[in-house]
């Protein structure tokens, strides 16, 4: 009996021992947020996908899956991918994912306002000048006409099927896209979903110029983004504070090659069919759409600055830092309380404009 009793006291003080075990290792894994990296490599660029919480391990993968089967759907030269079906069609009419189909619809609406500084149906140019397959080549002016005069996208037909929920587009014949421009911008917003729905409760994706970020830090903090240096790639010229936000950049010192003194980048004018030559070094776009933004970030860099911040006033939705070749950063008025210079940066001036 009283053996009994002893033992029932001891089972009694060892649940009570194991239940304050349970509650201090609860409370110690509090502290301590699960975090899940990954770098992949894809649309040719290296990949950092970070993800915080119980299911980040499934948040990072998700997210480099949904980059892979992205990347197989806009690879122009894939003969199995959406972009090659659209370049070879003919004048027909292609069936489009509903992703694709916002793709090239807000590729449209920045052609449209930015009077045609983005245009994806530049592609025979950019392959003309090698930035596809590394085999650069200086193009004569002869040369470039034959390919500056197969622009279409003022003539794509979007199409959209309410009854079914599908999408189809067509260009003339002899047109050929590419989504270079908006490319990662949409696999970082991808990448984002894809973790949202795995059950991550923050990230961060880095796709090159392209970040992208879900929620808040883990802390709860804002995230903190470095825009490079464009003069010195290893340092940052500042950093942005945001919370659930794109950020990217489109520079020419980013993707270059060098011939007989000059040298020549991979933004095109498609006006000229040439690099872009004005005062910027790059432009970097904040705002919630990750397509959006890529879209933006390129056709700013084109516009250069007078004429991109004109847009910004006209059309806003987002904000911009331009830096310049006179080491001028301009940021538009709504970082004023989101940009921190880095100090380490060189001369850099800011100007915070209206
Ligand atoms: P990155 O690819 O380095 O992130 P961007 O988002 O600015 O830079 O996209 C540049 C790419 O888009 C080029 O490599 C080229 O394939 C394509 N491109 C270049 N100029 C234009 C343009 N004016 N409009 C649309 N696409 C362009
Ligand atoms: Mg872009």
């Amino acid at each position: 009996m009283s053996s009994m009793s002893h033992t029932r006291i001891s089972f009694k003080r060892a649940a009570v021992i194991l239940l304050c075990l349970v509650s201090i290792f609860t409370l110690a894994s509090c502290g301590a947020v699960k975090m899940e990296q990954k770098q992949i490599f894809a649309m040719d660029t290296v990949m950092t996908l970070t993800a915080y919480g119980k299911k980040a391990g499934e948040a990072v993968d998700a997210a480099a899956s949904v980059i892979y089967s992205l990347q197989a759907e806009l690879d122009p030269e894939l003969p199995t991918s959406t972009a090659y079906a659209i370049n070879h069609a003919n004048g027909a009419n292609v069936v489009v994912s509903s992703q694709i189909a916002k793709m090239l619809s807000t590729a449209k609406t920045v052609y449209d306002r930015s009077d045609g500084a983005l245009d994806l149906s530049i592609y025979p140019v950019v392959k003309i000048w090698g930035f596809t397959n590394g085999h650069y080549y200086v193009p004569t002016n002869e040369e470039l006409s034959m390919q500056l005069i197969r622009k279409a996208y003022d003539k794509m037909i979007l199409t959209s099927y309410p009854a079914t929920g599908s999408y189809s587009v067509s260009f003339p014949a002899d047109t050929e896209i590419s989504f270079g421009a908006i490319g990662k911008g949409c696999a970082a917003e991808n990448a984002i979903s894809a973790m949202r729905q795995a059950g991550a409760e923050s990230g961060i994706v880095s796709l090159g110029g392209n970040v992208q970020t879900l929620g808040s830090k883990p802390d709860g903090r804002k995230w903190t983004v470095t825009i490079q240096d464009p003069n010195n790639t290893a340092n940052w010229v500042g950093t942005v504070k945001v919370g659930e936000m794109a950020i990217v950049t489109s520079g020419s010192y980013q993707r270059f090659f060098e011939f007989d003194g000059n040298t020549y980048h991979h933004i095109i004018n498609p006006q000229s069919g040439g690099p872009v030559s004005n005062s910027l070094l790059s432009a970097t776009i904040i705002c919630e759409d990750g397509t959006m933004a890529d879209a933006l970030s390129t056709a700013m860099f084109v516009l250069g600055e007078g004429r991109a911040l004109n847009y910004w006033r006209t059309y806003g939705g987002f904000e911009m830092i331009l830096i310049t070749k006179s080491n001028q950063v301009i940021c538009t008025k709504g970082l004023i309380d989101v940009y921190t210079p880095n100090e380490a940066a060189g001369n850099y001036k800011v100007k915070y404009s209206e």
